[in-house]
């Protein structure tokens, strides 16, 4: 079984480790020049992410790279802390740059003899009984058994195998910007939030990041997408306090992460001789911190099945998606309430939510929050593949 890959971030290299432990030859296809630098945070919650990472011998190494993230400060106007949310309640059991993860992953299936290619990516797939005629932008068209996209929520194995974003990829109302800021407006190890009405502004730094960051939440219509990045986001924040105009004054366009809040709804993840993987096929959106849980999980599934069906391909992914599919659509439910708290329309939400948010330390449940993203991943019972 020769399998093409599309994307070399989380879910990519994860699928290739297992592939490629189960006898399958593997080519990964990733558009970036090569393995990603710096970036944001994900984080692994409960047992069920643990012991994929642990049956992937990566644990340790993962464990290691933890950011060492402290605690979230909220502010009010005048930089006088509300309110104090502790790591674990945010930051799940290991929090780890994705660019770590990403290398951590990639290493890990470079001695087995998978094959990466930088810098390329899939143009067409033209299916036919035997298997998929894949062209590149670069590299001469080649013949594949399967492709899986995991190549992220813009996937382009999506919009080839299954149609155009649009139909696949909702938006929840909110835009999130990431850019790096002076060292001096980020707090050593910890993060100090400051929600204004409908809008939210972090400013951050962990030992592993380097640089501060500044991340920002704000509401958008559906379609923001094709608009000018820089400019949303100084209009957005125009007028908005705290240390808001001096993180502007650091937003010059170099290493801007800007994105919808989006999750991925399909009704099927497979079709032919293509599956999705990851947020290809149902990002739950970066707010519900668990998106990098279900790209591991989701790859550990999918090549269990795939060899577990002994080339019945068909079989192997539907017992793919029967497995994932509640795991998934339980992070998305959790998260479009994430996504409402995170910008809440008006001042007497913004207030409510700020006297809210001041209690949540106190809260005799407050562990109660932690715990439900480690409750939803314990959706899928994990099969022992051989
Ligand atoms: C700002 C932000 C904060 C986040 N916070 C968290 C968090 O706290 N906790 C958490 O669990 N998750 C978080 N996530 C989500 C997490 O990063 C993703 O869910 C996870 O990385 C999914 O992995 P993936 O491999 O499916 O997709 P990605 O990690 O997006 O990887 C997709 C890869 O495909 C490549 N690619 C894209 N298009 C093509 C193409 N046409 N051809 C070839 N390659 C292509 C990309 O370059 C990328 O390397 C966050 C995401 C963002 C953006």
């Amino acid at each position: 079984m020769h399998v093409l890959i599309s994307g070399a971030g989380v879910a990519g290299p994860a699928l290739a480790y297992w592939l490629r432990r189960g006898g399958a030859a593997v080519t990964v296809v990733e558009r970036a020049p090569g393995l990603r630098t710096g970036g944001h945070a994900v984080d692994f919650r409960g047992d069920v992410h643990l012991s994929v990472l642990r049956r992937m011998g990566v644990l340790e190494e993962v464990e290691r790279h933890r950011t060492g993230m402290g605690a979230m400060h909220y502010v009010n106007e005048r930089g006088r802390r509300i309110s104090t949310l502790p790591a674990d309640l945010f930051a799940g059991d290991i929090e780890i740059l994705r660019s770590d993860l990403g290398r951590i992953l990639h290493d890990a299936t470079a001695p087995l003899g998978v094959a990466y290619r930088f810098g390329d990516t899939v143009t067409a797939l033209h299916e036919d009984p035997d298997g998929v005629t894949v062209a590149f932008e670069r590299a001469p068209a080649e013949r594949f058994d399967l492709v899986i996209g995991a190549d992220g929520l813009h996937s382009r194995v999506r919009a080839l195998a299954f149609g155009p974003e649009e139909q696949y990829v909702r938006h929840l109302g909110l835009h999130c910007a990431i850019f790096p800021v002076p060292g001096e407006l980020g707090p050593p190890n910890s993060a100090l939030a400051y929600r204004t009405a409908s809008k939210v502004v972090i400013v951050g730094r962990s030992d592993r990041s380097g640089p501060a960051w500044a991340q920002l939440f704000f509401p958008t219509p559906d379609g923001a997408e094709g608009a000018d990045p820089q400019r949303m986001i100084r209009e957005a924040f125009r007028g908005v306090g705290w240390v808001t105009p001096r993180l502007l004054q650091a937003l010059d366009g170099n290493d801007l992460y800007v994105d919808s809040v989006a999750q991925v709804r399909m009704p099927a993840w497979h079709t032919g001789r293509v599956a999705l993987l990851g947020d290809a096929g149902y990002s739950p959106c970066l707010l519900s911190g668990m998106g990098s849980g279900l790209a591991v999980v989701g790859a550990y599934v999918l090549a269990g099945e795939l060899l577990r069906s002994g080339g019945d391909h068909a079989a192997g992914f539907a017992a793919y998606e029967r497995l994932m599919r509640p795991y998934a659509e339980g992070a998305q439910r959790g998260a479009e309430g994430n996504a409402r708290m995170m910008v809440p329309q008006g001042r007497v939400a913004t207030a409510l939510l700020n006297q809210y948010m001041r209690l949540v330390p106190y809260l005799p449940g407050k562990q109660m929050i932690a715990n439900a993203a480690r409750r939803t991943a314990e959706a899928v019972r994990l099969p022992a593949y051989a």
